[in-house]
């Protein structure tokens, strides 16, 4: 069974984002995410991976830093409503350490929300992603305690280049391929995962390809958008749950 999480009754709406890839060559994504945070109408706002385009350990947070930036967006945005963080598959590192700094909570992968008589499966998605081999015999290796502590455990300097060259192998092919190359969520797996979780609306980003998919009568799949400020027009999208269902938000790029 996975995680539950009860929405406390008092919550009206909840947002859900992912994939915002937050980097500091991106500041025009960086500065709508911050003033989202703080104009939305959420109780609270659930970030489901992939909020960072890389996280190499909470260390990487000194004084000054990018990452200590937002740690400070967050922590600000904090006193105003609940925020929830699911691991993605670039911001799988991002600790406990970051997180209370930032009063971030952790969300399992995959996590039932429970909220206004719904219950809505949430994940990053990469784990659904079967078709990509290669990606989940990966994921199995750098989830594994073993490897994050070796990992953590080497200087901070090599830890950002073998990061740096991680996202060169994967822009590499990116370019290299063709469209429709790129593994979608298995629907027999997320239909397994519904049933198994009893919940009418599986949540997932990581495909960044925003849709809705019917997986049988009552059961569909929702997929969130990246982000991307600077793109034409800008991709600043929020999934928002109330209880009359999900809809689709598009924020004014700021
Ligand atoms: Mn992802």
């Amino acid at each position: 069974m996975p995680a539950e999480l009860q929405a406390p009754a008092a919550w009206r709406t909840v947002d859900f984002i992912s994939d915002l890839h937050l980097e500091a060559h991106a500041p025009a994504t960086v500065a709508a995410w911050q003033h989202y945070l703080h104009t939305t109408t959420a109780d609270a706002v659930f970030m489901l991976g992939d909020v960072f385009e890389v996280w190499v350990g909470d260390d990487a947070a000194q004084p000054g830093s990018f990452e200590a930036q937002c740690g400070h967006i967050l922590a600000q945005a904090a006193q105003q409503r609940a925020l929830f963080f699911m691991p993605g598959n670039r911001d799988f590192l991002l600790g406990s350490a970051f997180l209370s700094a930032s009063q971030v909570q952790w969300l399992a992968d995959p996590t039932v929300l429970v909220f206004a008589g719904h219950r809505w499966l949430l994940s990053h998605g990469d784990a659904l992603c079967l078709g990509d081999t290669d990606y989940q015999h990966f994921r199995t290796q750098v989830r594994s305690p073993a490897w994050q502590r070796r990992f953590l455990a080497r200087p901070l300097a090599e830890r950002l280049t073998y990061a740096r060259q991680l996202r060169e192998h994967s822009e590499a092919r990116k370019r290299a391929s063709q469209p429709g190359d790129y593994a979608d969520a298995d629907a027999a797996l997320s239909l397994d995962w519904l049933h198994a979780s009893r919940a009418s609306v599986l949540i997932h980003g990581h495909t960044h390809c925003p849709a809705d998919h019917a997986l049988a009568a009552d059961l569909r799949r929702c997929v969130l958008s990246d982000w991307d400020a600077s793109a034409q027009p800008p991709r600043l999208q929020v999934l928002r749950g109330t209880a009359q269902g999900l809809q689709r938000i598009n924020l004014e790029s700021t």
